[in-house]
């Protein structure tokens, strides 16, 4: 056996490859992380975390106004944007600093820098050369501006969590999770926001009720949502002393805003890798290509997490971290579903979701029951607020489990992690029905669904 200087050698620190180095290195494999950038990845520094953060933050407006109907006077408010950007990078250094301790507690060496394979089994840094056994590509993916006139004026969601000032207007163009979830935040926070898609509706991939019933609380509660709208160009013109810029759109439209985000997709961290030199495949948006036991077309080169471009969230990335390293140096048996994967848009309200939308179900299963419910939530009985609540579920007609659970309102994402085991499970209809509500709640709902969905005309099927 050749003699390596280590076991392992992730290159990148973010949830897939700490989870990896840090159960390795727990196995007693000799380990060492590479992180150019900053512990704990997209996720930790300009993902889940701080997103989550600036959504509470953004929801407050909403929250006072509520507050009126219950008897509350709230005093005039404020918004400090910088207090919010300080508080919640403080927090963020808090949790690099656990990162770096779940790292070196474990026995991984970090190295803080940017790593390149020189073959596949050198892995340089600066002018260090490492040997190892293994190495695992755990590089995460990028944003990227599509080649329009003036992208060098706009932002990605990299910059959103630091810019210095909010904007009047923001121009939001992409119609993902990430540009929804944008849109919601700033909202939120005051801002005039547009939100731009080019499809005919956002969130491609969900629940079709869903998306569009989503969209409709979007537009009532302010965000001008415009899909079917493609921008030709972007330009900075000054306006009465003070820059601003125009979103040119291909309809001749403009739209003059302060800033224009892109989220309008990310591209995995392949490039000048090293990649290619030792051999590895990659496909053809940069992927890094896998087998099941996220083994690239290199045996002893491994990729896990966004670089490979599946489902691209962070418990994914975890879990492939955790039972990649197990089936390497320790207990093999982990395994990581794919099927069933629930998720959650941090809109405003919640869009969340497990298993097949009713479009998929229908596909895959032939005849589907479809249960729905839309309603308003019973706190804004007494806030007034207009807004609504949609659950749904999907049931295979031939075996009554339920394929499919949608929603749309307030914690979507705390309830349906719940249904998601019971999905998980195989849970039929009969054993949702036979579940004892908790009242009063929304959830209870989807255990209280009695009479299906009419079937859809032929036509309105087309
Ligand atoms: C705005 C936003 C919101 C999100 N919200 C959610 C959410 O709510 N829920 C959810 O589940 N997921 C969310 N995600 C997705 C989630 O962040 C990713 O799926 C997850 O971070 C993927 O983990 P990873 O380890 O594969 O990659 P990353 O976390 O991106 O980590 C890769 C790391 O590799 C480092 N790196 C790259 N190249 C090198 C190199 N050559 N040398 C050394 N280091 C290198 C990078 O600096 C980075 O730290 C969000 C993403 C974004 C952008």
């Amino acid at each position: 056996m050749a003699d390596y200087d280590l076991d392992l050698f992730v290159i990148g620190a973010g949830s897939a490859g700490t989870r990896a180095a840090r159960i390795a290195a727990g196995h007693g494999a000799r380990v060492a992380v590479a992180e150019e950038r900053y512990l704990g990845g997209t996720c930790v520094n300009v993902g889940c975390v701080p997103k989550k953060l600036f959504v509470y933050a953004s929801h407050f407006s909403e929250d006072f106004e509520d507050a009126a109907g219950f008897g509350w006077r709230v005093g005039e408010s404020s918004f400090d944007w910088p207090r919010l950007v300080a508080n919640k990078n403080r927090e963020i250094a808090r949790l690099n600093g656990v990162y770096r301790r779940l790292l070196e507690g474990a026995g991984a060496k970090v190295i803080e820098a940017r790593a390149r394979l020189e073959d596949a089994h050198t892995v340089a840094v600066g002018d260090e050369r490492y040997t190892t056994e293994r190495v695992l590509v755990a590089t995460g993916a990028w944003p990227v501006v599509p080649e329009i006139p003036g992208k060098e004026h706009v932002i990605t969601s990299n910059e959103a969590f630091f810019l210095e000032a909010l904007p009047e207007r923001i121009v939001v163009v992409g119609g993902g999770y990430i540009a929804v979830e944008f849109a919601g935040i700033f909202h939120g926070l005051g801002v005039e926001v547009t939100q731009l898609y080019r499809g005919p509706c956002f969130l491609r991939g969900f629940d079709d009720d869903a998306r569009e019933f989503l969209a409709e609380e979007m537009i009532k509660k302010g965000v001008d949502l415009r899909f079917n709208s493609v921008v030709a160009a972007i330009g900075k013109e000054e306006r009465q002393g003070r820059e601003v810029l125009v979103v040119d759109l291909d309809d001749l439209e403009t739209i003059e805003a302060d800033l224009v985000m892109y989220a309008t997709g990310r591209r995995p961290n392949t490039a000048d890798l090293g990649l290619e030199a030792a051999g590895v495949a990659l496909d053809e948006s940069g992927a890094v290509v896998v087998d099941e036991a996220w083994r690239s077309s290199v045996p002893n080169i491994h990729a896990i997490g966004d670089v490979t471009d599946r489902i691209n969230l962070t418990p994914v990335a975890i879990a492939e971290g955790h039972a990649l390293a197990d089936s390497l140096f320790g207990p093999a048996g982990r395994t990581v579903s794919y099927e069933d994967v629930p998720s959650t848009v941090f809109s405003q309200p919640n869009l969340g979701t497990v298993g097949l939308t009713e479009a998929a179900a229908r596909a895959r299963h032939g005849a589907v029951d479809v249960y729905k419910s839309a309603f308003p939530p019973l706190k804004h009985t007494l806030s007034g607020r207009d807004e609504r609540t949609l659950m749904k579920l999907v049931v295979d007609r031939a075996s009554q489990r339920v394929v499919g659970v949608h929603m749309v309102g307030p914690e979507a994402g705390e309830i349906i992690q719940g249904l998601a085991v019971a999905l998980k499970a195989g849970a039929t209809k009969a054993q949702f029905d036979a579940t004892i509500g908790i009242h009063p709640t929304a959830a209870e709902e989807f255990v209280t669904m009695r009479e299906a969905e009419p079937e859809p005309s032929q036509e309105a099927a087309e």
